[in-house]
């Protein structure tokens, strides 16, 4: 059946995950992103309900880059019959090959942790999918260079255009009998110290832009100085500092602040963890990919000299009985899963601590409770007391706010005919909306789940 060039949004409306388009045209469709829902139960929810079209009927499907907000549905797709081609960037594949069978592990031991406590609706309860699953997907994935125009069925083209970020983010501009879509995907910051500043997008008659911080301006605070701050003062109590880090990317970013610190004498030569199987493995690829961050394969030895990296679940528990002043970095950045609960768990308890989060917290995660105030927290099934510090080093999120944002978009060549705000929490959006209408009198709209727009 024919359908003119349209676009739905099926993922990241009134939230900054599940991100989702499906773009229909002639007889073809894609999909752009293929993001899992995090955060808040109902919207998680949607992972599981029925999909708004055929997955055996995508023709493919685009990353813009490899958080699993924008990838993790991969599995669930082919599990319900997706078959096509996966296209995004180099890095992006390489990333997505670290991320996918973690996701996939995940989801496992969730189903695994609810049958044995049984409280799912469900017996048995079921994973979402499989590592098994996951690496089903990483068969399909097909990479794209930066300068490259891709061919898609009936006539599409689609550009990567680098955008900070992480290692190998890109928007994502199709162009179909010359109308043209630009999915931003997330953008970086001007100023980031690991990776390059968001390239200016091309001329695009549709614009589709994230709006994680449409309503906040990071705070301006030399962050180099805050950690010191924090290391300092925790080491000085004889205290641990746990920084729960997105594994790619914030990680990285930790380790190297951390090392430059060291290196010039202002925090104590206390022993530095990794502990996050998965973000050893994107520290090991962003070490290879040299020419994709700004960090020299000298900075990249030194980090690696004094990093230790905990890969065993034994050296994982041996690390979270240590008494002695240190800093681990673990995953997940939000505490909603992965190896930080455990150094939650038995750190939140004492003040001598410090927790230092990198950066957005979502909307029903720990780090969100936490970072505003909450005095205790649930961390399987029993409620830990806060006693320890806790900070929120929000000036290092890897998201531009609204003003370099506007910055990034006062630089394209011209008006887009309309554009579309998505990838944030409602208020984020319409005040973004706002902004841009004030600021470039453009037609933005904030479309809501579901919603259909021509592309005429
Ligand atoms: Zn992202």
């Amino acid at each position: 059946m024919q359908s003119p060039f349209q676009v739905q949004f099926i993922g990241a409306t009134g939230t900054v995950t599940g991100s989702k388009y499906l773009v229909k045209y002639d007889r073809y469709k894609i999909l752009i992103d293929c993001g899992l829902f995090q955060g808040i139960k109902n919207v998680r929810r949607r992972n599981w309900s029925e999909l708004p079209f055929e997955a055996s009927a995508i023709d493919a499907v685009l990353l813009t880059h490899a958080h699993i907000d924008h990838s993790g549905y991969l599995p669930a797709l082919m599990k319900r019959g997706f078959h096509g081609p996966i296209y995004c960037s180099v890095a992006t594949k390489a990333l997505c090959k670290v991320l996918l069978p973690d996701a996939g592990y995940l989801q496992e031991e969730d189903a695994r942790y609810a049958n044995y406590k049984h409280f799912s609706k469900h017996e048995p309860a079921e994973p979402l999918y499989t590592e098994e699953d996951a690496r089903k997907v990483l068969k399909q994935i097909k990479d794209v260079a930066a300068d490259e125009i891709l061919s898609l069925p009936g006539g599409m083209t689609a550009q990567l255009i680098p955008v900070g970020h992480i290692l190998g983010a890109s928007a994502i501009r199709l162009e179909y009998q010359g109308k043209s879509i630009t999915f931003s995907g997330d953008v970086g910051r001007e100023n980031d110290l690991i990776q390059y500043p968001p390239q200016p997008l091309p001329a695009t008659d549709y614009l589709v832009l994230e709006s994680t911080y449409g309503d906040r301006l990071h705070e301006q605070v030399d962050a180099e100085q805050a950690i010191a701050d924090v290391i300092n003062k925790t080491m000085s109590r004889g205290g641990i500092v746990l920084m729960p880090a997105f594994a790619v990317g914030r990680a990285q970013l930790a380790l190297h602040i951390i090392e430059r610190l060291k290196h010039q004498h202002r925090i104590p030569d206390v022993p530095i963890y990794l502990n996050s199987p998965m973000a050893i493995r994107a520290t090991e690829l962003f070490y290879n990919f040299h020419d994709l961050h700004k960090l020299s394969e000298d900075d990249c030895h030194r980090i690696d000299e004094m990093t230790h990296y905990v890969k065993t679940v034994e050296e994982s528990i041996a690390l979270n009985q240590r008494k002695y002043p240190a800093v681990i970095i673990s995953a997940s950045g939000m505490a909603s899963g992965g190896r930080v609960l455990h150094h939650l768990k038995t750190l939140l308890g004492d003040h001598k601590n410090s927790i230092l989060f990198l950066g957005y917290q979502a909307a029903g995660t720990r780090g969100d409770s936490l970072t505003h105030g909450a005095t205790s927290v649930k961390i399987h099934g029993q409620y830990v007391g806060v006693k320890a510090e806790i900070h929120n080093l929000d000036a290092l999120s890897s998201h531009a706010d609204y003003a370099e944002m506007t910055r990034w978009l006062e630089k394209m060549p011209s008006k887009p005919k309309q554009v579309f705000i998505t990838h944030g929490e409602a208020s984020a959006s319409d005040c973004f909306r706002r902004h841009l209408k004030d600021r470039f009198g453009w037609q933005v709209d904030v479309p809501e789940y579901l919603d259909v727009a021509l592309l005429d």
